[in-house]
């Protein structure tokens, strides 16, 4: 196939309307131009993240999912199309095709991976800010251990039934570290203007059966769409050097009840947070995450939580009603989902869940953890 003609031979063309603005101009659209953001999770946030930021002219995206497209992520997941449902392309590979297509001199790459305590320092020594895009709590709070070790801004955000919620973490450092592109980090913002982080404000993961997930309260694509883009200015702001612009406080949004609100979170009691306070990185610092363990020749994935939980099986009997039979019987939950199978398997396979008092749970129907990790996270939580 022949090459297309470039559109314009000036490179800052295209970014003329966003050039006109007083707080980007020439300067800033180059400073956007010499950036490289991570996404994490390529789902709803991600996707319109990523793709906000592309369009905005950044210089390199690296984007890390695990997941392949579903149809039920087209409702949602601007980046991806009935092709990549119907060929289950992984979400990683989809988006970063879909935005070379959007933008042709874009540095982007997809990593079909999972984050984990073994490879997040990798993906942040190379990037200068990170756009959280995930859909599990256990990771998010990993991302913000290793940012805060890092120094490196961490743009929280999710989304669930009609409402959203996001802020922006700049964390506490004693001095900048040079990424590995060579530039230090502080660039972007000075070491007075840290935020609390993510622990500061919510000192620990939510309990397994309170949190709702997508898969089981069902989401809004504006909502999504909403905070990705909040998120998406945000790293815009710091990215062209204006961290005074940012929005210190809680941001959230319930845009079927109309209620917009901003929490002031600068009182958070920093100093006894485990992660910025006392720098005890225990989510980085634990071996790994979930872990996920094949069952051999029964066809099953046992993925047990990295912290002993106590769940309310009650609740999580409620939360699955509409997915499922389940049935109670002593200290655990059984029942099988009526929307999964394995996308990997030959023949469709019913996907059967058997969830623990203790956390642990049972993926029948498939040997792939990562399938299996995926169904935890959306319909157990994580
Ligand atoms: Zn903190």
């Amino acid at each position: 196939m022949e090459a297309m003609p470039p559109l314009e031979t000036d490179p800052l063309a295209r970014y003329h309307r966003q050039r006109l603005l007083p707080g980007i101009g020439d300067v800033g659209q180059r400073r956007i131009a010499e950036s490289s953001v991570l996404v994490v999770g390529c789902g709803a946030l991600g996707s319109a993240a990523a793709e906000f930021l592309a369009r905005a002219g950044v210089g390199r995206l690296e984007i890390v999912d695990r997941d392949v497209v579903e149809l039920t992520n087209l409702q949602r997941q601007t980046l991806y199309t009935e092709e990549d449902v119907h060929s289950g392309r992984p979400k990683a590979e989809a988006a970063r095709d879909r935005l070379r297509a959007i933008r042709s001199d874009l540095m982007v790459r997809g990593w079909v991976e999972h984050l984990d305590s073994e490879n997040v320092r990798d993906y942040l020594a190379e990037v200068d800010l990170v756009v959280d895009g995930l859909d599990n709590f256990e990771t998010r709070y990993l991302l913000n251990d290793a940012c805060v070790e890092a120094g490196v801004p961490y743009l929280y955000g999710g989304a669930v039934g009609t409402s959203g919620l996001c802020m922006t973490v700049l964390p506490r450092v004693e001095k900048f570290a040079a990424s590995r592109t060579g530039r230090a980090r502080g660039h972007l913002y000075a070491r007075e203007s840290a935020t609390p982080c993510l622990r500061c404000v919510f000192p620990e993961p939510p309990p397994l059966a309170a949190s709702a997930t997508c898969d089981t309260a069902g989401v809004l694509g504006t909502a999504t769409a909403m905070i990705a883009a909040r998120q998406a200015t945000e790293a815009i702001k710091l990215l062209v050097g204006a961290a005074d612009t940012i929005d210190r406080g809680l941001w959230s949004v319930d845009l079927w009840r109309n209620r917009f609100a901003s929490v002031a979170i600068e009182s958070a009691p920093r100093s006894d947070c485990p992660c910025c306070g006392r720098r005890d990185f225990e989510f980085l610092d634990s071996p790994r995450q979930s872990a996920a363990t094949v069952l051999c020749g029964r066809h099953a994935v046992q993925v047990t939580p990295r912290r002993r939980e106590s769940l309310d099986l009650d609740a999580m009997a409620s939360k699955l009603s509409s997915h499922g039979t389940f049935r109670r019987e002593g200290g655990l939950l059984q029942g099988v989902l009526t929307r999964e199978c394995d996308p990997d398997s030959e023949h469709e396979q019913v996907i059967e869940l058997t969830v623990f008092s203790d956390g642990r749970a049972i993926v029948r129907g498939t040997t792939e953890p990562e399938f299996a990790r995926g169904v935890y996270a959306r319909y157990v939580g994580g």
